[in-house]
């Protein structure tokens, strides 16, 4: 007789791994995530800045807004603008509602982690499977349990899964390694004079090195003090990747000065590593059965969406329940 699966532990608290682990403990299962950065929310991220009189600014770094077209996400929407988290930014050209965080697009991970048993900054170097998954993070601690849902960047997924020896059909394997992520740099900062970005806030831009730009206060996350993000295209990230910040920072600024003045009161730099995928698997997840039940999950299993991501999540749990 099949053992009766008991408790879960999920690397990654991007939106993937909360709504996996969000329907795991709803029937039951005892459910751990852990993730080596300081909040949840993964490439869903918000930062908060200040100016030199104190005055508080906010930026969303990572994803800019979110897209519902699956059914299966309806409830959660309702809830999430039930709660105060979530508005409606506005309607794009082909009429698909784009929805934004009241306080920025992190306060939906933030949400969704308030019940569940969350460890942050614990970031997992080893996988192993002796009877059930055991994982070890670079603090020495240990956690164990019968299932494990990967949700890393497919890449570092991989890494953890050769790291471990967890063995891989010699043809999935190679699938799953054609997947490639871009990179993306990131700016946010407080500009020294406004911007003039239209409404409603957010402008994706064809041509030269910058691919998004955003004023945060008119999208109306940062009510308080003016807020820029821009987004690098992937092939300026590429080469620009290891750059020293100012030189980024200049050469970005220049790009977008119809819009903004270039000048920072304060500036800030992320580098997205693993941005988006570009090319996906075709199932929402993958669950494999040896050497004992794992799902790798995320957007690569989908769509360069939150939804997809979202989406991914709920299939890797649902393949769990199923199993
Ligand atoms: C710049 C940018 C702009 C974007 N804009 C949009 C947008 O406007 N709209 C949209 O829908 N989507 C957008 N996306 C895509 C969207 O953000 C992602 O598709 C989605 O958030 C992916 O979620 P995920 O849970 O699959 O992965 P992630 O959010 O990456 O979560 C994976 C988690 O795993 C953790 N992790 C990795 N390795 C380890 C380890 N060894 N140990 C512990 N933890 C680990 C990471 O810290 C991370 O928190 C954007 C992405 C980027 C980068």
């Amino acid at each position: 007789m099949k053992k009766k699966l008991q408790d879960c532990l999920i690397i990654g608290s991007g939106i993937c791994g909360l709504m996996a682990a969000h329907r795991l403990t709803k029937q039951g299962m005892v459910v751990t995530i852990l993730d080596k950065g300081r909040g949840a929310g993964g490439r869903i991220a918000t930062r908060r800045l200040a100016t030199s009189g104190g005055i508080e600014a906010v930026a969303d770094y990572g994803a800019q807004f979110v897209t519902v077209s699956d059914r299966k996400l309806k409830p959660f929407m309702d809830e999430w603008r039930k709660s105060g988290i979530l508005k409606l930014w506005y309607q794009d050209e082909k009429k698909n509602d784009r929805y934004i965080g009241i306080h920025g697009l992190r306060d939906i991970t933030r949400h969704l982690a308030r019940n569940l048993t969350v460890h942050q900054q614990k970031k997992v170097i080893q996988i192993s499977h002796e009877g059930n998954w055991i994982v070890k993070n670079t603090d020495d601690s240990c956690f164990q349990a019968d299932v494990l849902i990967l949700t890393p960047p497919l890449p570092q997924s991989l890494e953890l899964l050769r790291l471990g020896n967890i063995p891989l059909e010699k043809s999935l394997l190679s699938e799953l390694q054609k997947i490639r992520y871009t990179k993306c740099i990131a700016i946010m900062g407080i500009p020294k004079k406004p911007g003039l970005i239209p409404s409603p806030g957010g402008l994706q831009l064809r041509e030269g090195p910058v691919q998004w730009i955003a004023d945060n206060q008119k999208k109306g996350i940062s009510p308080h003090c003016p807020s820029i993000t821009i987004h690098a295209e992937h092939q300026f990230s590429e080469e620009y990747y290891e750059k020293p910040d100012e030189e980024i920072v200049s050469v970005l600024g220049n790009a977008v000065k119809d819009w903004i003045s270039g000048e920072w009161e304060t500036v800030k730099i992320h580098r997205w590593k693993y941005s988006r995928p570009v090319t996906f698997f075709p199932e929402l997840s993958l669950l494999l059965r040896n050497p004992g039940p794992l799902v790798l999950a995320g957007d690569a299993f989908s769509n360069a969406r939150v939804e997809s991501a979202a989406l991914s999540g709920l299939d890797a749990a649902d393949k769990l329940l199923q199993h």
